[in-house]
């Protein structure tokens, strides 16, 4: 069994309003393992609705609509219903009952335009919506029988309002107990990595991302970060976990150091965690970056007791006050060079006294003529017990993302000290 998803509104397609509900609805089918193949977000146009609909439910067993229930003359989703079946639209008594009561409990009178929202394509059912006026459709369509050879016969189509809070209570409430999942249950899980490239990433994982494997591996990337997403599907929730761990352990050994994290985990997380195990303080200085290696840092829950504090200094005068960076050394090679980065982090170390002190020097006002020219390379510096390690980020790709992006190789490179990669 499969589904596809539609999402009526004009405010939708012109981008007014961003389409929540079919995200939210894949999310929910996943779960009783309904696969979602196809999601389409159309305007208030009754032809080209009805078509949508009808090609919908000739490919998939399942159809969800959100959005046109409403009283207005736009809202067509009921029209298009019956349009698409063939059949006419009938009043049903008890839906215009609620819907009059709902305006009496408001002290305001029904305008006849909402008695539209108590007729129904003949043959379909109500779907009760208690939050407001818009009742949901639920009805069975016959597929066409040369689409429909590799699945079940009819199409079952659940019309529910756009209003989210509504949407979901009525999903919830009255569509799901209508589908049964055919048994099969989606388990999904993520695992972050930072160091290489999304080609680079793909080449080390081989085989593991090519299309159609269960589990399906994909790759995603996030300034920098490289997300791999595992989904699995089987019987039982069980089953998709084993073979999830199966699919994380080929990863882990494959990928090596250059995992970080799981879920949600950021570099900060796992850097925060390790400077705890070994009981180890750090401290920052930035220039370039306004301070987005502190903002991160200590935004990880328990970061007090091994993060000590950080400056910046995007000036010579902030450099030469707060770190002793000598003006000459500035003149000589740059504001962003190995050397500056270099004297940054180890006078950093020594004003807060602690183990470690990473610096970073950005480019923190690149605008140059050509909005696509590379960002030039900038540096950061980790100073620690054994001395001074710098690396030189070499920056690709979209300039709006160098700071996120150097910002990180200053976590990552204190990362590959402590875990000793
Ligand atoms: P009602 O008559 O209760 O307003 P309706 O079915 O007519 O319901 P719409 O008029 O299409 O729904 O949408 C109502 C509101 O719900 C929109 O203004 C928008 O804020 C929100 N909405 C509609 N569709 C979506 C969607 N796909 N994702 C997120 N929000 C949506």
């Amino acid at each position: 069994m499969s589904a596809e998803i539609i999402a009526v509104g004009t405010e939708l397609t012109t981008g007014a309003k961003l389409d929540t509900n079919s995200q939210w609805l894949s999310l929910e089918l996943a779960e009783i393992g309904v696969p979602v193949r196809a999601h389409l977000t159309i305007d208030d146009d009754l032809d080209a609705m009805a078509d949508a609909i009808k090609l919908a439910a000739s490919r998939s067993e399942v159809v969800l609509i959100t959005g046109g229930l409403g009283p207005t003359l736009d809202d067509l989703t009921r029209e298009a219903l019956a349009k698409m079946a063939g059949v006419e639209l009938v009043l049903h008594a008890p839906s215009l009952e609620h819907v009059k009561q709902m305006f009496a409990k408001r002290n305001r009178p029904m305008p006849e335009r909402n008695t539209m929202q108590a007729m129904f394509p003949r043959g379909s059912e109500v779907l009760p919506n208690p939050r407001g006026t818009a009742p949901g459709i639920w009805m069975s369509v016959p597929r066409e029988a040369g689409d429909a050879s590799d699945g079940e016969r009819v199409c079952r189509i659940a019309a529910m309002p756009g209003v989210p809070s509504e949407m979901k209570q009525m999903f919830r409430q009255q569509v799901l107990p209508r589908l049964d999942g055919g048994g099969r249950v989606i388990r999904r899980a993520r695992i972050n990595c930072f160091g290489v490239g999304e080609s680079q990433a793909e080449e080390i994982l081989g085989d593991l991302t090519a299309r159609g494997r269960d589990p399906d591996v994909g790759i995603t990337v996030h300034e920098a970060t490289i997300t791999l997403r595992i989904m699995a599907e089987g019987a039982s929730a069980d089953e998709c976990l084993a073979k999830i761990d199966k699919a994380r352990d080929t990863i882990i050994n494959r990928m090596g150091t250059l995992v970080f994290g799981v879920e949600d985990e950021e570099l900060q997380h796992a850097v925060i965690r390790l400077l705890n195990q070994r009981r180890a303080s750090l401290s920052t200085a930035e220039s370039g970056t306004g301070g987005l290696l502190a903002h991160r840092l200590t935004g990880v829950t328990g970061f007090e007791t091994c993060y000590k504090g950080g400056v910046v200094v995007p000036t010579t005068a902030a450099k030469r006050d707060m770190l002793g960076v000598d003006p000459m050394l500035l003149r000589q090679y740059g504001e962003i060079s190995e050397q500056v980065a270099g004297v940054m982090a180890k006078g950093c170390r020594q004003k807060f006294g602690t183990n470690f002190a990473l610096a970073i020097t950005e480019w923190g006002l690149f605008k140059p003529d050509d909005p696509f020219a590379p960002v030039p390379a900038s540096f950061v510096a980790l100073a620690g017990p054994n001395g001074l390690l710098v690396e030189k980020v070499q920056h690709f790709g979209d300039p709006e993302i160098a700071k996120s992006r150097t910002a990180k190789a200053a976590v990552n490179l204190l990362r590959l000290h402590l875990i000793g990669g």
